[in-house]
Order: C-alpha cells, then sequence, then structure tokens
C-alpha cells in the first residue's frame, strides 16, 4: 500500500513566486518522509472499507503543523535561524499526499522567535500569518478556510481546506480587540493559553493555577461574540474548566490526551474531559513524540494514542473525540530537543512513571500524512462501525464549527 496523491495538486512549492538563496535565505530542508512511509496492513475487505469511508467523510486534523523543518536538528543553530526567519514552508506536496480534507494549521506558536528569544510577540504573529497567506495566495490547492462551507466544497474539489489559528493568546496581550482584528484576519481558532501563563489565564507548566482572570472571561465572551473557536488545550486544569463554563459555546480541547492513561500535566483530567463533552465539545487526541503514551505501552506509538482515543470514548461517548495529531514535516523528536524551553518540555512531561524509552519517530503517526492514513485503518481493523468513523473523522468537529463559526 503506497501513499496516493491528491490529483488537485500540481507541483507548486513555498513560495516559488520568488527565487530562494537569493530572495530569501536558503536552508537545507528535510524531506517529509524523512522516516519513511508506514501504512497498517489490511485485508482488500477493510481497504476497501477504508477508501468508501474517506470518499463519503470530511476528514478534519484539528492541530497540525504542516510545514517543513530543517534537515539537522542536532545543531539548535540551524533550526533556531530557520525559525528566526519568519517564512514557513508549507509542506504542500506531504499534505498532497494524505488523507485530509482539512487542516488547522497551528503556524509557529511556541517557536516563533522572529524578533524575541521569548516568543509570541503580537507583530511577530502577524508577521508569520501573512507570510503564509501570501504563499498560499500563489497557489490553488489550500484554500484559506473560513467556513464550514469552505470544508464540504475544498472535499468535493480535491483540495484542502486551511485553517489558520493561534495556539496561546499570549499575543494579544492585555488588547481584547484582538481577537476581533485575528478573525478579521481569518485565525479561526484561539488557545486560552500556552503552557505559560498569559493575561487570561495560568498555563499547563505552573505549580499554581489560578483559574481564568477577569481579562480571559471577557476574551471568552469575545470569542463567543466574533465566531473565534476556543482552545484549551495547554491551559491548566482550572484555567482550562472555568473557560468551559464560561463559554457559551462549545469549545475544544484541539490536541491532547488523558492524565487517566499517562499522568503528566500536559493531558487532560477526567473533569476537563467530562465538562468538554457536557458542553457539546470535541477532544483531539495528541500524537507528538512521548506525549500520549500509557503505562502498559511505554514505547510511544499507534496503540498507545488509541488507548487515549477509547478513554476518552469510554468517558464521554464517540460524539466528543476526534484527532489533533499535532505532527510536523521533519525531525519532531530532534525539534524537542532544540526547543525544549520554549516549548516547557521538561515541566510538563513529567511523570510518576518515568523514565520511558524515546523513540526515534512515532511509527504510523511521524507526521500529518502519514497520521491520515493510519489512523482511519486502525479504527477499521479495531472494529470501528462507518458511521463511528465517519463522526471522529470530522463529523463531530463539523458538528461545533456549526455551532461556533457561525
Ligand atoms: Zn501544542
Amino acid at each position: 500500500m503506497e501513499f496516493k496523491m491528491k490529483p488537485a495538486y500540481h507541483g507548486y512549492r513555498a513560495y516559488a513566486y520568488l527565487e530562494e538563496g537569493k530572495d530569501y535565505p536558503k536552508f537545507d530542508w528535510a524531506d517529509w518522509d524523512w522516516a519513511g512511509r508506514h501504512v497498517l496492513d489490511l485485508t482488500d475487505e477493510e481497504e476497501a472499507r477504508v477508501a468508501e469511508i474517506l470518499a463519503n467523510t470530511p476528514y478534519i486534523s484539528l492541530h497540525d503543523h504542516p510545514t517543513l523543518f530543517p534537515r539537522k536538528m542536532d545543531s539548535a543553530d540551524d533550526i533556531t535561524d530557520a525559525m528566526r526567519n519568519g517564512r514557513e514552508m508549507t509542506a504542500y506536496e506531504a499534505l498532497a499526499y494524505s488523507n485530509l480534507d482539512c487542516v488547522f494549521d497551528n503556524q509557529l506558536d511556541g517557536v516563533n522567535i522572529i524578533s524575541s528569544p521569548g516568543g509570541w510577540k503580537w507583530i511577530d504573529i502577524i508577521h508569520d500569518l501573512g507570510m503564509r497567506l501570501c504563499d498560499i495566495a500563489h497557489q490553488d490547492f489550500l484554500v484559506h478556510c473560513k467556513t464550514v462551507d469552505d470544508i464540504f466544497a475544498a472535499k468535493k474539489a480535491g483540495k484542502i481546506a486551511w485553517v489558520a489559528v493561534v495556539e496561546g493568546a499570549a499575543p494579544i496581550e492585555n488588547e481584547v480587540d484582538r481577537i476581533d482584528i485575528l478573525y478579521g484576519l481569518g485565525i479561526r481558532q484561539l488557545g486560552v493559553t500556552y503552557s505559560e501563563s498569559n493575561a487570561l489565564g495560568s498555563g499547563c507548566k505552573e505549580n499554581h493555577d489560578g483559574g481564568l482572570t477577569k481579562f480571559g472571561e471577557k476574551c471568552v465572551e469575545r470569542m463567543n461574540q466574533v465566531g473565534m473557536l476556543i482552545d484549551v488545550s495547554h491551559c491548566a486544569p482550572q484555567t482550562a474548566y472555568d473557560a468551559v463554563m464560561h463559554s457559551k459555546k462549545p469549545i475544544i480541547a484541539s490536541h491532547v490526551g488523558a492524565k487517566g492513561v499517562w499522568p503528566t500535566k500536559r493531558m487532560a483530567s477526567d473533569e476537563l474531559i467530562k465538562a468538554v463533552a457536557e458542553k457539546g465539545g470535541v477532544i483531539g487526541i495528541e500524537a507528538a513524540p512521548h506525549t500520549t503514551m500509557s503505562k502498559t505501552n511505554m514505547t510511544h506509538d499507534i496503540d498507545s494514542f488509541m488507548e487515549h482515543f477509547e478513554y476518552v470514548k469510554n468517558m464521554v461517548g464517540i460524539d466528543h473525540v476526534g484527532f489533533g495529531v499535532d505532527c510536523l514535516y521533519g525531525d519532531h523528536v530532534g525539534v524537542h530537543h532544540a526547543f525544549s524551553a520554549a516549548l516547557s518540555l521538561a515541566s510538563t512531561a513529567k511523570t510518576g512513571v518515568a523514565p520511558y524509552e524515546e523513540v526515534p519517530f512515532v511509527k504510523y503517526l511521524e507526521n500529518t500524512t502519514e497520521s491520515s492514513w493510519n489512523i482511519p485503518r486502525w479504527l477499521v481493523k479495531h472494529g470501528y462501525s462507518d458511521e463511528e468513523i465517519a463522526k471522529v473523522l470530522g463529523g463531530n468537529a463539523i458538528r461545533v464549527l456549526r455551532e461556533v463559526w457561525a
């Protein structure tokens, strides 16, 4: 079984309207499939079922970083220079080999260090977004997605609906109107906090969780008013819970796992998972290296990832779970090593059951493309019905987006 390419892709490469090395610095980007192409084996009958489900169901990834990363990750200088350049390379070809109809792109987020080592500056977020939109304006395979109709239209045309996301609200500082500005510029999802705290509330790395601030409440109200989808993936528990309770619309945890399966600060508590579901929202399961592991499976792979999926599904039902695999194209483990501090990994990934064995990549979920082939295959192999698979691949997300983006 080989990855198949969407015929609507005609070979566009990022910034092809400029001359690399002359108009902007040349970097040595990793091949998007640098770790190989791994596909779970299926019988012919199962293969036919997967094809039929994918043909009929919009498939949405609620959280990804579908851009190229430098080949060399052993020297922090290479990746730091590449990130400071502020010109992310959308991985068009890799996305063309995926099964996705819609991808939520979280851009540079925690490694947005264009003008500052601390990152997350307003001006840098706008730079990042504008640069991506300029590139996207020069091709016709990714469509800047602002409505649910855009997702269905992209699927029909064999293209991909590209949703612009900002993963944490630190860049809005104390300016609630910046939520309107982000929406106006085409951002459709905003995280309340990243792992560190901001003016809205506490991030998941903190030892003390003050909950959603008064300013945070105002921002939740504004996000409801403008139609911005709220994400609580990186919030500390009380802050996340308060945001869910304060919101009048469903919210999501776009990329998490369950603390009940793997007890780190980055994983969601049972209480939060239930609150998100009761509000009508969706919990997207995360696959970044060494996040969604389990005590029974200390090597991160698709089975431990799916343990998180099944735990959430068994607790709140099939209508409230989906996927936000949080992958990128390049050596993701290397990115974690180079940006451990900026990504708050040491303080959010600690568990009571460490040490675990580090993997070089998460087989079957190594990048956005590979994940989009293997998640539906795993679900078919493990006895899920067509209806259940349609819900978790996209139906549940569509339900939330119809309520929120309207
Ligand atoms: Zn994240």
